[in-house]
């Protein structure tokens, strides 16, 4: 049984995706011929541990382990509960040579891979990833971070898992609403870089919202490939990577504007019709490409639309204010048709403005 992977080439970093369902006897292997003897720290929390509790034991038989379930959700990813960790692993008696396993959704990533970045100056960390925002983008690429009362993601570190294990069957619990934050992120990778999984999006809808097909496999291997290849290409975002900030300016600015009361993947599907209808605007993209956009976007339930309660003034300024904007200039993704992508920091704000106004409009 050889499960698909997807290798990120980061020289004595490099590390393997896998993919597949019920995968966990592969983990069993590879765990016991990587590392052997150590005790494994297991990080989830508590809504994961109550639906995969069993399953978290089926992934870990015969490896000495202890589990540590956090409180759930985003207003937990503090230093209080990094604190709690560390204090976890400190009680396990963890060592250099011990490992993390993050078992749950982006949230659990970011802050089991800090702690794992930070004690004993870092320690290994695997992924294992449940929700599909997480599967197709934050357990890949090494960010981990946690907020401050004074912002999101304030702290934070790169620090590459030793490997990624996804299984897609994980996502059949999730509520409607976060398969569709996973979904938002898969669209913005069809659209920036894979035209393959752009018509796949479009042909294979039905089969996708299937937890466990092959279907869905496909399409979070294809993000993966392809953040991979990003990664691999730009670890540490010195250019490259930026693209994948694809619909996250505009993005962003609502997320904050709404005091984060608009998740992060509506807020990209909003963010990625903003960049296509300047581009389309400027001349780079295809007008017919953008509706094709807005069609995929309903089909998965994702918003096209600007809220009316926030002005393209407010989503100008708030861009302004991104720490990200902090060298005066803004660096905007736009595309230029399915699977390209162009940055540019020189784009007229007006002509955003006039993007926004049309898009809040019917
Ligand atoms: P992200 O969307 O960044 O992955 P979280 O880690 O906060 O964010 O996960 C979103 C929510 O879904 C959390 O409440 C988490 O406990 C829950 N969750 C994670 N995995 C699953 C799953 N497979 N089934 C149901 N709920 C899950
Ligand atoms: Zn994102």
């Amino acid at each position: 049984l050889n499960p698909e992977t997807v290798t990120v080439l980061l020289g004595d970093r490099s590390y393997d995706i896998f993919f597949g369902r019920e995968i966990y006897s592969l983990f069993q292997e590879w765990i016991c011929r990587f590392y052997p003897g150590g005790t494994v720290h297991v990080v989830t929390d508590r809504n994961v541990a109550s639906i995969y509790g069993g399953d978290i034991q089926r992934w870990l038989a015969g490896i000495p382990h202890d589990v540590l379930a956090l409180p759930p959700g985003e207003e937990h990813k503090n230093f209080d509960t990094v604190r709690e960790i560390y204090g976890f692993l400190a009680r396990g008696d963890a060592g250099r040579d011990s490992l993390v396993v993050a078992f749950g959704g982006g949230v659990v990533g970011d802050l089991a891979g800090f702690a794992a970045a930070t004690y004993l100056r870092g320690i290994s960390c695997i992924q294992v990833p449940t929700t599909l925002l997480s599967q197709v983008d934050s357990s890949v690429g090494g960010k981990t971070g946690v907020d401050l009362p004074e912002g999101k993601n304030l702290l934070g570190a790169f620090h590459q898992p030793t490997a990624v294990w996804i299984d897609p069957q994980f996502v059949e619990t999730l509520p409607p609403r976060e398969f569709r934050q996973g979904m938002a992120e898969v669209i913005k990778m069809a659209l920036l870089g894979d035209e393959d999984l752009w018509s796949h999006l479009q042909d294979h809808a039905r089969e996708i919202k299937q937890a466990g097909s092959a279907a869905l496999t496909h399409t979070i291997a294809s993000c993966c490939r392809l953040k991979a290849s990003v990664v691999a290409a730009d670890e540490k975002e010195a250019g490259h990577r930026r693209v994948l900030n694809l619909g996250h300016t505009v993005g962003h600015a609502l997320e904050r504007l709404s005091d984060y009361q608009i998740l992060h993947g509506d807020a990209v599907a909003i963010g990625l019709n903003s960049a296509a209808r300047l581009a389309v605007r400027l001349g780079w993209f295809s007008r017919e490409t953008l509706m094709r956009l807005e069609e995929l976007c309903r089909e998965w339930q994702l918003p096209t639309r600007l809220p009316p309660e926030f002005t393209p003034d407010a989503i100008l300024s708030a861009i302004k204010s991104d720490k990200k904007c902090l060298d005066g200039k803004l660096h905007f993704i736009l595309p230029l048709r399915i699977g390209a992508v162009i940055e540019r920091s020189d784009l007229d704000m007006e002509e955003l403005k006039r993007v926004l106004q049309e898009q809040q409009g019917s």
